[in-house]
């Protein structure tokens, strides 16, 4: 127990190292970009590959930095009152193109009024994350379900895929640092998601079975306003 703790303390203190090095960083990568996109509109043929190419790596540092970042800042800031029909309504806009490029579909079954006290940002941060998982592991032709509901007394987020799934092992390395099967992966997404949804005093559980898919479980705390909306 204690040397779990004492793990936790290092790892935060790292994610400070890593949050100022990330800002550092991220600025010098923005010019590169900037001064490649104007080479690039001037080329024809190999080269202009080239620099897409070196674009598209530019690209790649700038999602790793930006996943680092929320590692590092699972702090819940300004909380508000929400009704997370909204959220998953928007994760779903955000997320769309991505599914549609790979021929994936995104179904919702939701529920108005199960609302929860958190911070907007971080919150959508870590379903995006989740449910960016859930699509990358469907196939062509896949589905993703999302459904709200009130489950012992709590707001439950249920992210189900119908992809390629996962194996034991694989199962009980989600969520912890670096672990990715992707050959673009950063294997922060599950990490910064599992840090969030904890600091927000709830709870994320993962159940897959390989070939079948994968299904993800949040619970938050529900805020008061929600049982008095089912009383009412
Ligand atoms: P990344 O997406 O960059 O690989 P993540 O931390 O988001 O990193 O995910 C870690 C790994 O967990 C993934 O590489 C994948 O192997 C596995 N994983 C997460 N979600 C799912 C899912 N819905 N279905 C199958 N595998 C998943
Ligand atoms: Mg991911």
């Amino acid at each position: 127990m204690r040397r779990k703790i004492r793990q936790a303390e290092r790892i935060n203190t790292l994610g400070e190292l890593a949050a100022s090095m990330a800002h550092e960083v991220r600025n010098p990568l923005t010019v590169i970009k900037g001064f490649l996109q104007m080479v690039q509109s001037g080329l024809e043929g190999k080269n202009r590959r080239y620099i897409a190419l070196a674009l598209a790596e530019v690209d790649r540092a700038e999602r790793i930095i930006s996943d680092y970042l929320n590692l590092s800042r699972p702090k819940i800031g300004k909380t508000e009152l929400m009704d997370l029909s909204g959220m998953v309504q928007q994760i779903v806009l955000l997320l769309k193109p991505m599914a549609t490029k790979q021929g994936v579909r995104l179904y919702t079954e939701l529920r108005n009024e199960i609302y929860v006290h958190t911070d907007r940002n971080q919150l959508l941060q870590a379903l995006v994350h989740v449910t960016r998982n859930a699509i990358e592991a469907a196939e062509d032709g896949g589905r993703v379900y999302i459904t709200l509901a009130i489950q012992e007394e709590k707001a439950c987020l249920n992210i189900r895929d119908n992809g390629k799934g996962m194996s034991q092992e694989h199962l009980e390395r989600v969520g912890t640092l670096f672990f990715s099967t992707k050959e673009v992966g950063t294997g922060l997404g599950t990490a910064v998601s599992f840090r969030i949804i904890e600091a927000m005093d709830g709870s994320i559980r993962y159940e897959s079975e390989p070939g079948v898919g994968t299904e993800v479980t949040i619970l938050l705390p529900l805020a008061q306003e929600s049982l008095l909306a089912a009383e009412g």
